[in-house]
């Protein structure tokens, strides 16, 4: 027995001879198959604007076409082209979306500014001589600067110099 040759496509074994693959290739039953079997892995865009370009198949429709894939009319039902419109709409505004900020994005951002809107509150900066910065962790409200000297000790501001002559060797 000599060589066999398999096609995957037609799930076929035949004699490896050149002239019969050759002319097995040409065939319309194996047209058809590769073509259909390509047709699984188009997006549906592809095969919307292919189909949209092609009249609908009487003998198709009547169950009488022997071509399948390769027909060079539409096999696709008014109803199939569509869901097919549908999906590929459906498609589009999903890529458009992707290009929005999604909603844990935005959530993500909400959080970041209020940390970043929150920190001048949480302390109170305060630069001594040497022009460096302090920051201590409590806040004054702005409201009572404006009584100045006659505010009680405990609400006025303390100046860096209070630090600096402060005496800490007796804690409370
Ligand atoms: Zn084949
Ligand atoms: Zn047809």
């Amino acid at each position: 027995m000599g060589k066999r040759y398999y096609c995957d496509y037609c799930d076929k074994t035949m004699v490896a001879s050149p002239s019969i693959i050759r002319t097995h290739n040409k065939g319309v039953v194996h047209q058809k198959l590769v073509s259909e079997h390509y047709q699984q892995y188009k997006d549906p865009s592809t095969i919307l604007s292919e189909e949209s370009n092609k009249k609908p198949c009487v003998r198709f429709a009547r169950g009488e076409c022997q071509f399948g894939g390769i027909c060079r009319f539409s096999h696709y039902t008014q109803e199939q082209i569509n869901t097919l419109k549908q999906y590929v709409a459906a498609q589009d505004s999903t890529k458009l979306n992707a290009n929005q900020p999604s909603f844990e994005d935005l959530y993500q951002k909400l959080q970041t500014d209020k940390i970043t809107k929150s920190q001048p509150n949480e302390g109170t900066a305060m630069y001594d001589r040497n022009g460096v910065t302090h920051i201590f962790p409590w806040v004054y409200n702005p409201v009572f600067d404006s009584f100045g000297e006659s505010l009680p000790p405990s609400l006025k501001r303390l100046k860096i110099d209070d630090f600096i002559n402060a005496s800490f060797t007796e804690w409370g």
